[in-house]
């Protein structure tokens, strides 16, 4: 069943809710997911209310420019960020593009992060 779980950033002013059936983390090895020590759990669009405005986040894009990281410009904390759309070389080894968010769990409330699987992402060899 899916739940709704409150979310925020550090010290929010950045507030949103996601409504997920949360089953698994993904730790991915990524430049950019070893920094930040997310864990990852991906949902459709639809599936991320904000109670703030999104237009309040600063974004930081890299690389392919396709992802946005969204970030909290007082606390710096990135609650969600929207993945990079696969490379032709990801697409060839059966990748699907993905129109969602990817929630960082560790900004969710009531998440027993302990008790979730972990699934291990090879970004970097992407
Ligand atoms: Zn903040």
């Amino acid at each position: 069943m899916p739940k709704t779980y409150q979310g925020s950033c550090h010290c929010g002013a950045t507030g949103f809710e996601v409504t997920a059936e949360i089953d698994h983390m993904r730790v991915c090895d990524c430049s950019i997911c070893r920094k930040r020590g997310a864990l990852n759990f991906r949902v459709p669009k639809e599936a991320l209310q904000m109670l703030t405005p999104l237009e309040d986040m600063t974004v930081y894009r890299w690389g392919t420019m396709t992802g946005a990281d969204y970030f909290c410009p007082h606390c710096g904390i990135s609650p969600f960020r929207r993945p990079s759309a696969p490379t032709e070389k990801e697409l060839a080894a059966g990748a699907t593009r993905f129109e969602g968010w990817a929630i960082n769990l560790r900004c969710l409330e009531g998440v027993d992060l302990e008790a979730l699987p972990v699934v291990t992402i090879k970004g970097s060899a992407l």
